[in-house]
């Protein structure tokens, strides 16, 4: 191959066509380049694919590719398969071959065309295939989806824990890589051991989703919280989860009782239904989808608004991934979940049939969800601090986001209690789980605690005058403030850590636990506030919004255009603040040229007015003088050379800029509503055919996203340039 002599960059260009990395991909490439073991850590999305597939294209010998599922698999070689020019550029090798195409793989592999052979675990414990792959030159192995080997993981499978050994069967000296999306270190450091990769180089994404409001709702009355609150949230997208298929089918039925438009979503629906309803919600013909966990693997609809677990989560790990649908698109996204200490209960009772080993790590994963649920810290805070990652609470992204930054639970000074805890752990010599530690503490003499003796130490019962309660919330808060942590080998024995020994050597004059939410007066309060809050809402008008959005809906019929391509929902919420009636106010709404204005604006304004008018609604006073989209002299210097039919490359080096920073000025500039004709540089640099293509693309597409125009249209074909260009095409000549 040509790539020894070719640049990282170069080389992302030719086989991937992007043109640049994205996060830590040519860190992570040059070190499975360099030889080392290589563990990779980064959210859904985040480019894991071509961390290992980039090397394997460039390095000698093939890599095998570990992946879980043989449907993904199949997904996977075609997708690169796209990128060359010979489809014997990746291969599959599992039980779905025939003897016929599984010779003509190993020849493929054997002759040097083959860069990358994805597998799945079993196969590569096949004798037969061992025996092969040591016949050949092995560039590394990558283990995708990693978390599977690990029985904290959100997706267990045994045969997992099996592959060093395999590896080893092979070559020993084979460099190493696994990939995941899971991100708490109890995962982190079981793939790292087991694949005998505790040295390798980590890099870890950040999972921060600053966006997205968390909160925790006591499961009182929740069918009725569930309408109010979407009832008070209509025209936006929401989904539900429940554990059980029974629950979903009930929920959905509940709600489309209640007057909302919800669709139910199970695997227990044939392919066909599911489908179906998942278009539906897609397409926003139907608002809501209740779903069980099986929804939403392939789900990219952008505008998710909420994601509500109507059930506690069985993990935080599940638990993040399903919110994480909400606000793709970095607009709102609101995270409820409804938790009663009872759900929990049944959860551990349905454990109790499964395998020992399984009932603890199911349990412990339960008691993550509960700590979370019952937390008085920032929820954010203590989800990043589960996955590893610390972030400060007052100057983070994402502050202020969730109940309990903007509803405080109350504040108790706990110096002299936590002396006491301290005191019990270490006098117990670290070897008992918080309930045992509070037993002692509040002098309960527990049949656990009598065999141990403890009923007879002088710890028993010096912390009686405090409520368990506290000790809980202390034992947890100390936790996720690193004072003491749960052994993750012993299942959740407490130990004490180095900074929590300091505590003990030099104890600080304060330390403040938040006392729990006392739900049952707080949901008093909550239902008085819910069913009167209709009149209070936020800035936004809601109601207008709702008409506004269906008005959009309606007019993307008529005119047989998406609904992003009328005016996206940024443009709606400001419409719903601002009120405007005429065509100027209009042109002075976010995301809103004076084209867009003309084309799509009147029956909106006229819907406002009625609006207006009928709910005797006093406008802002502002409107009229709110001043347009600030023009900066770049972008004024790039309007006119645009004017002028200068070419784009010339425009871009005149002010300095890069091609890349120009795209997203001439994007900026789309998207606050101005036209922009560039089809002069179009039309010398792009085929027509493809213009067509991509045209004919975004009229059907349902968000104006350039990523998934690539994916779709392949990018063997289009450079993420071309359609960044033709996007601008589009949306200036259909959108503005
Ligand atoms: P993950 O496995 O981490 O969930 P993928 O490898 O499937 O993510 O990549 C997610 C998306 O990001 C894909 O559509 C991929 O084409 C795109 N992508 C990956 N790297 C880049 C890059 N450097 N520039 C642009 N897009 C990229
Ligand atoms: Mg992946």
């Amino acid at each position: 191959m040509k790539t020894t002599t070719m640049s990282l960059d170069e080389a992302l260009k030719e086989f991937f066509g992007f043109d640049s990395f994205k996060g830590m991909q040519r860190d992570v490439v040059q070190c499975v380049l360099d030889g080392s073991d290589t563990f990779v850590i980064m959210p859904t999305g985040g480019g894991k694919s071509l961390c290992y597939q980039l090397p394997a294209l460039i390095q000698d010998g093939t890599a095998i590719i570990i992946s879980p599922l043989i449907a993904l698999m199949k997904n996977q070689v075609d997708s690169i398969r796209s990128f060359g020019t010979n489809d014997n550029i990746a291969h599959f090798l599992n039980s779905s071959l025939n003897k016929t195409e599984i010779t003509q793989v190993k020849s493929d592999v054997t002759d040097g065309f083959t860069k990358m052979l994805y597998m799945a675990p079993e196969s590569l414990n096949k004798q037969e295939n061992l025996d092969f792959l040591r016949s050949v030159k092995i560039s590394f192995v990558a283990v995708d989806e990693a978390h599977c080997i690990s029985e904290w993981g959100h997706d267990f499978r045994p045969e997992y824990r099996r592959i060093k050994e395999m590896i080893k069967g092979i070559d020993v000296t084979i460099p190493v890589m696994a990939l995941t999306a899971t991100a708490t270190p109890k995962v982190q450091s079981d793939i790292q051991k087991n694949l005998a990769m505790v040295d390798a180089k980590v890099f870890k994404a950040s999972f921060n989703r600053p966006n997205l409001f968390y909160e925790v709702r006591p499961k009182i009355e929740p069918e009725k919280q569930l309408i109010r609150y979407i009832k008070e949230h209509e025209g936006k997208s929401g989904i539900i989860y429940c554990l059980s298929r029974k629950k979903v089918e009930e929920i959905a039925e509940t709600l489309q009782v209640n007057g909302i438009k919800a669709l139910a979503y199970h695997a227990g629906f044939d392919a066909g239904t599911r489908s179906r309803h998942q278009d539906m919600f897609l397409m926003e013909d139907v608002d809501v989808i209740v779903a069980t966990i099986a929804f939403g693997m392939g789900i990219d609809k952008p505008d998710v608004r909420f994601v509500v677990h109507y059930d506690i989560p069985k993990s935080l790990e599940g638990y993040y991934q399903e919110t994480g649908r909400a606000g793709r698109d970095g607009g709102e996204g609101r995270c409820i979940a409804f938790y009663d200490y009872k759900d929990v209960e049944k959860l551990e009772k349905f454990m109790h049939g499964k395998p020992v080993a399984e009932q603890e790590v199911g349990r412990q994963l339960l008691d993550e969800v509960v700590s979370y649920a019952e937390t008085a810290i920032s929820r954010r805070k203590f989800l990043l601090n589960y996955f590893g990652e610390s972030w400060d609470e007052v100057s983070g992204d994402g502050a202020n986001m969730d109940d309990n930054s903007v509803n405080p639970k109350e504040k108790v000074e706990f110096i002299t209690e936590m002396k006491l805890l301290y005191k019990v752990i270490k006098g117990t010599k670290e070897r008992f789980k918080s309930k045992h530690i509070i037993n002692v503490l509040a002098g309960n003499n527990t049949s656990e605690v009598s065999t141990y003796r403890h009923n007879t130490s002088e710890l028993f019962g010096i912390g009686k005058e405090t409520d368990a309660k506290m000790w809980m919330a202390a034992i947890r808060q100390a936790i996720v403030k690193g004072y003491l942590y749960k052994d993750i080998e012993t299942y959740g024995v407490l130990k004490v850590t180095a900074m929590g020994n300091d505590f003990i050597a030099n104890p600080p004059d304060s330390f403040i636990v938040h006392k729990d939410h006392d739900y049952i007066s707080q949901l008093k309060n909550a239902d008085s506030v819910i069913i009167n809050s209709k009149s209070s809402g936020a800035a936004m008008d809601e109601v207008l919004l709702k008409l506004l959005k269906e008005l959009r809906k309606k007019i993307s019929k008529q005119k047989n255009v998406p609904p992003f391509v009328v005016f996206q929902d940024p443009s709606l919420q400001d419409m719903a603040n601002q009120y405007p009636i005429t065509i100027d106010e209009l042109k002075n709404i976010q995301g809103v040229g004076s084209g867009k204005a003309i084309k799509f604006g009147k029956p909106f304004i006229e819907l406002i007015l009625d609006y207006v008018e009928e709910n005797d609604i006093e406008r802002p006073q502002d409107m009229v003088v709110k001043s347009v989209v600030n023009k900066s002299g770049r972008k004024v210097y790039i309007i006119q050379g645009i004017d002028r039919k200068i070419p784009l490359v010339d425009i871009a080096k005149t002010k300095g800029m890069e091609f890349d920073e120009l795209l997203e000025e001439l994007e900026h500039i789309i998207d606050s509503g101005t036209r922009l004709n560039i089809d002069y540089y179009i039309n010398d640099e792009i085929d027509e055919d493809k213009q067509d293509e991509v045209h004919n693309y975004f009229m059907e597409a349902e968000s104006p996203d350039v990523d998934e125009a690539l994916e779709e249209l392949g990018s063997d074909d289009y450079t993420t340039e071309e359609i960044r260009l033709l996007r601008i095409k589009f949306m200036s000549e259909i959108a503005n």
